[in-house]
């Protein structure tokens, strides 16, 4: 292994050998830091080498990165270096590892040193039904995008790995072109990359605080590193510092709650007859992967339940370092494991490892600018897939700098999804538990999050626990999903890929939604209140439809960046000309919220974070305006209270912001209700809803009445890559407004391209059988044209129901979609399929508007 071009000391000897916590090298004495770079990268990993030679890729030839120890100390010299594109339903994933897989595969010709790529297969086994129906699903999936996968039988995998168990193997998926690389080899090749296209990489040298100031705009950005060799200004800063990053991150005053676990692997004598040229084997149901290393077997492992490692803090030496394995609580685990491959347990065990790896509270990657920070990128977090989807990594972040915006859907990575109390010792120490087992859990849909519940509770929590809510984890609220009726326990029951025990309760829930009444707790809505003399210019600037034009009316919108495509989708409701409430999704939250403070950073305009002081509770269906009706004495009809009006209203001692607008397509009033108030307006409700048949309605059914209407729901069916027109939101653009907005021209510009040959299309399958979940593949005429984005059931309709953004080599126009014969691929199986621009139910909107 060379490494050329890396200065003060390069890591010439073998890491593996050195796995002892061993103390920091410092950087040579005459080592001296540059007064400025554009950008300086933090921490010499996988990670950190990738981002800094894609920046020097794309363009960027003044960049710095600067390792605290030697490249490769923290986590990545001990990774076991499975290359694995299969097993993931989310394109940006896939996408990430495919490119992954491909850099290292060229990586060598480019810069002379080999990545130790071995492209010798890998299989993944599927024991039980469950797991054989989640991969034949993502096979499919994963097949769309471009990865080459084949089903093959228990005797394909007996042939292909001899010494595996596989008397009980349903089927297995095969990849030959997926394998295993060398960690340390991959970081030393992107280091020597960078390193040729001008890159300064500085061993050595610790990055001990950051350099912040407020920019001309008034938003306070990162300006420079903090060094024991000096200060380093610099326009960009990327946190690349692995498990130290959250701590690094403090230093900076930005929250990325990510934290170290144990991993491990065990590595065997040899055994005669293993071969090098095997596939990598993963069996998921034996918590365990396996492959050769050394003319023996390395055995991985992902106990279901795990262990967090130092809560308190990442020790600053800790360097090339391992930890003492807890034989004892991993004991019952590694015999599973090694009953998949007989043999280990006959065989001598050289060493059982033990390293600490980051995980997430969500088992994504924490990647992208800081909220808190201008500026200031992080890329960690990476859940024990940072090897094998690093190459990405880096590739989006140099992007994300570089041009703004990446060119893959980030809305599921993004660092602002996340939030500060997700850093608080105990919730970390909590959800850490949980995470390193669910990679390899079976997927199924409706999971439930187990720990750290509770977190955030809606101010009439304790008032729907009574009606019999099944909860689950909405951005760390507890969301009501499901009610049971009396007798039947709250519990989501027993997960499957098939109709769950509460199907008839959901229906049940969506029916009154249609029919009737509902009352739907919403308050982990994002709510900010905008305001102040600029308010309302800064408001048109930053939204695509005109949200300014006349008090006591909510306006959709969305939030575009210079590229036309979609930064954010919510409502504005104008108050008064200097008083706007911005309504966003709880996913949403922080990503608009930043959006909106810097855009209107410099005007005056004032941007209040209030969704702790607003319940929101939803009053839906038909019936809705007679239960309103009941308890206020204001004028609900529909000449005093026209769709889409705002005003304050009456109800019992409170008085609350009531919003005529829908997310489920019926008649319908959303009410925002100072938290104080919120029980007894709640209670209230109940009360006069009695007559009425009042229903309460979860999440579930906010999901399929939302979907039968194909109203969009950003991050799940819409992301930052597509135009607004695409995804069929031109009805809410207003091109002509005075003043114009951020995106027109772009919106513009594809408008005069010509009509659209991309587009978001709603498919309901005709069988009222089937479940669709996402990432299910559309053909038409046989051919792949997309796959479904999200899905649900549409009880009104009659059958699952989905929106997919669909490619053609045409224009997309009804008449197109009327033309094709459409299906949708649910694993195996194939089912006729309706496609529609307009949406299923309610087309016109008549409902909406009585
Ligand atoms: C047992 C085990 C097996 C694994 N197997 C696989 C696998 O098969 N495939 C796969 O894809 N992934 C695997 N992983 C996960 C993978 O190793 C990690 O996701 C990846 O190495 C993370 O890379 P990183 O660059 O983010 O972090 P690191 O490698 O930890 O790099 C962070 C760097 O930042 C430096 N640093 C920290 N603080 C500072 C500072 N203040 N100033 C300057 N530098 C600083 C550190 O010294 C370190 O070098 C495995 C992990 C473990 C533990």
């Amino acid at each position: 292994m060379g490494t050329a071009g890396i200065e003060a000391g390069a890591s010439e000897a073998e890491p593996s050998e050195r796995t002892a916590a061993t103390g920091l090298r410092p950087a040579s004495a005459d080592t001296v830091l540059p007064a400025r770079a554009q950008a300086v990268v933090v921490g010499g990993g996988i990670i950190g080498t990738s981002v800094a030679y894609h920046l020097a890729l794309l363009g960027m030839n003044d960049v710095l990165l600067l390792e605290r120890d030697r490249l490769t100390s923290g986590t990545t010299w001990h990774a076991a270096g499975l290359i694995a594109t299969f097993g993931s339903t989310s394109q940006t994933s896939t996408e990430l590892r495919m490119y992954t897989r491909d850099l290292y595969a060229r990586l060598e010709a480019e810069t002379g040193l080999a990545t130790g790529l071995r492209q010798c297969g890998l299989i993944e086994l599927a024991i039980e039904p469950g797991r054989l129906e989640e991969y034949r699903r993502v096979a499919a999936f994963n097949r769309h995008c471009g990865v080459g996968v084949h089903e093959i039988s228990a005797r394909e995998v007996a042939e292909l790995w001899p010494l595996a168990r596989t008397d009980d193997v349903l089927a297995a998926f095969y990849i030959p072109e997926d394998g295993r690389v060398n960690p340390v080899d991959a970081t030393m090749s992107l280091a020597r990359g960078a390193r040729m296209r001008g890159v300064r990489i500085v061993e050595g040298v610790p990055v001990t605080g950051f350099l912040r100031e407020r920019g001309a705009c008034g938003v306070r950005e990162v300006t420079g590193v903090r060094t024991p060799l000096g200060d380093v200004e610099a326009q960009y800063v990327v946190n690349c510092a692995g498990m130290w990053a959250r701590q690094l991150g403090e230093l900076a005053g930005v929250s990325i709650p990510l934290q170290a676990a144990e991993h491990y692997y065990l590595l065997t004598e040899p055994i005669e007859g293993v071969d090098g040229s095997w596939p990598v084997l993963e069996d998921p149901a034996s918590y365990g992967y396996y492959r050769e290393e050394g003319g023996g077997l390395m055995l991985g492992m992902f106990e279901p339940v795990c262990a967090p490692w130092r809560v308190d803090g990442i020790p600053e030496d800790f360097s090339f370092g391992e930890l003492t394995p807890d034989w004892d609580r991993m004991g019952p685990y590694l015999e599973t494991t090694m009953a998949r491959v007989p043999i280990t347990e006959q065989i001598g065990i050289r060493k059982f490892f033990c390293g600490p790896e980051s995980f997430t509270p969500d088992l994504l990657p924490i990647v992208g600018e800081a909220p808190e920070l201008k500026n200031f990128f992080v890329a960690a977090g990476l859940n024990s897939i940072g090897i094998l989807t690093g190459g990405g990594i880096g590739r989006t972040v140099a992007q994300w700098i570089i041009q703004g915006t990446p060119d893959i859907d980030v809305t599921g990575i993004n660092i602002d999804r996340l939030h500060p109390y997700q850093s608080n010792p105990r919730y970390r120490a909590t959800r850490t538990v949980e995470s390193l087992g669910l990679v390899y859990a079976t997927h199924y849909p409706n999971r439930p999050t187990k720990t750290a519940r509770g977190a955030r509770l809606s101010p009439i929590h304790a008032r729907l626990e009574e009606q019999r809510a099944c909860f689950r984890d909405v951005s760390g609220w507890e969301g009501a999903d499901w009610y049971a009726p009396d007798g039947v326990a709250a519990e989501p029951g027993e997960l499957s890929w098939g109709r769950p025990h509460w199907f008839d309760y959901w229906a049940a829930e969506h029916h009154a939604t249609r029919n009737g009444v509902i009352l739907m707790d919403m308050s982990f809505m994002a709510k900010f209140l905008v305001q102040g003399r600029d308010a309302a210019r800064g408001l048109e600037r930053i939204s695509a439809n005109q949200v300014a034009a006349e008090p006591g009316r909510i306006t959709y919108t969305q939030w575009l960046n210079e590229r036309g495509t979609l930064e954010a989708d919510l409502t504005v409701t104008m108050l008064d000309d200097d008083q706007f409430f911005v309504v966003a999704s709880d996913t949403a939250h922080r990503h608009a919220e930043t959006w909106m403070r810097r855009h209107l950073a410099d005007s005056h305009a004032f941007v209040t974070d209030v969704t702790s002081g607003y319940c929101q509770i939803n009053i839906q269906g038909p019936g809705s305006r007679a239960l309103l009706t009941a308890v206020t004495h204001a004028d609900m009809s529909n000449e005093a209270f026209p769709f889409r009006a705002a005003r304050y209203i009456d109800i019992g001692y409170a008085r609350v912001l009531c919003v005529r607008i829908t997310y489920l397509g019926e008649l319908g009033y959303e009410l925002h209700i100072p938290a104080e108030q919120a029980v007894g307006v709640y209670d209230r409700l109940v009360v006069a809803g009695r007559p009425l048949g009042l229903r309460h309605a979860g999440l579930k059914a906010l999901a399929s009445l939302r979907m039968e209407k194909a109203y969009r729901d950003y991050g799940h069916d819409i992301d930052n890559t597509d135009s607004v027109l695409e995804a069929g939101l031109g009805f809410a653009v207003a091109l002509d407004k005075p003043g114009g907005f951020i995106g027109q021209e772009a919106v513009l510009a594809k408008k005069a391209n010509g009509p659209l040959t991309r587009r978001l299309v709603q498919l309901l399958v005709t069988d009222p059988e089937p479940l669709l979940f996402h990432a299910e593949v559309v053909s038409r005429n046989g051919r792949p044209a997309g796959y479904l984005r999200s899905a649900s059931y549409g009880f009104t309709l009659g059958g699952a129901v989905g929106l997919a953004m669909i490619d053609a080599d045409e224009p997309i126009t009804q008449k197109y979609l009327d033309s094709g014969s459409w299906t949708v691929r649910v694993g195996d199986e194939i089912y006729p399929a309706v496609a529609s621009l307009r949406p299923l139910y309610d087309p016109s909107s008549k409902r909406v508007q009585m």
